[in-house]
């Protein structure tokens, strides 16, 4: 489980529902992970990285296009926790000023790298106007060292009410991909929907 914050979000309210998010993108394979999810029918949340949204601006877009969701992960990919609150504050304020720039949406959900944020700077995400997103299941898309059969296995025990987590990286989109067909089947048998932040 990830560190956990008072308001921040884990999971959500509507049990009927799973909320898929996807974090670390737009990056050059998001394209691959959004045909996956419009076969699966599944609606997601993007998490993007400014970073990443300044070297891919139409992947960006595109995901707005095809009827996703999108929030922030920061503007670097880094560990949060070990930064001073000038820091956050400026990575975060940075990171919606360029997807606001780059997709004309202001994001409302911050997701910061690797679920850390210091408890002093807690209340940063509200002062950007943001709720502090983490999750209640991860599967592990991005780690080689969890074998196809168990992501599978892993995303079969996702339940009503979870926020998943999978990744947007090129690396890894075909495990991801694995992962989005395994949901798609799962939300299909349970009678669940999808949900967007
Ligand atoms: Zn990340």
């Amino acid at each position: 489980m990830p560190m956990l914050y008072p308001g921040a979000l884990c999971r959500i309210a509507d049990t009927t529902a799973v909320a898929v998010t996807i974090d670390d993108g737009p990056s050059k394979t998001s394209e691959n992970l959004l045909d996956a999810l419009e076969a699966e029918s599944i609606k997601g949340t993007f998490f993007l990285s400014g970073r990443a949204a300044i070297s891919h601006p139409e992947t960006a877009r595109m995901i707005l296009q095809r009827d996703h969701a999108i929030a922030t992960h920061g503007f670097m990919h880094e560990d949060m926790a070990r930064k001073k609150r000038d820091e956050v504050d400026e990575d975060l304020g940075k990171s919606l000023a360029t997807i606001e720039s780059v997709t004309g949406f202001h994001a409302k959900h911050y997701r910061p790298p690797y679920g850390r944020l210091h408890p002093a700077h807690r209340d940063l995400p509200a002062l950007h106007g943001c709720r502090l997103v983490l999750w209640s299941a991860m599967p592990g898309d991005f780690d080689p060292r969890v074998d196809v059969d168990e992501l599978r296995r892993r995303v079969e025990h996702v339940r009503g009410g979870d926020i998943i987590v999978l990744h947007d990286h090129p690396q890894s989109w075909e495990r991801t991909a694995v992962c989005i067909s395994a949901l798609g089947s799962m939300l299909r048998r349970n009678g669940l929907r999808t949900v967007t932040l």
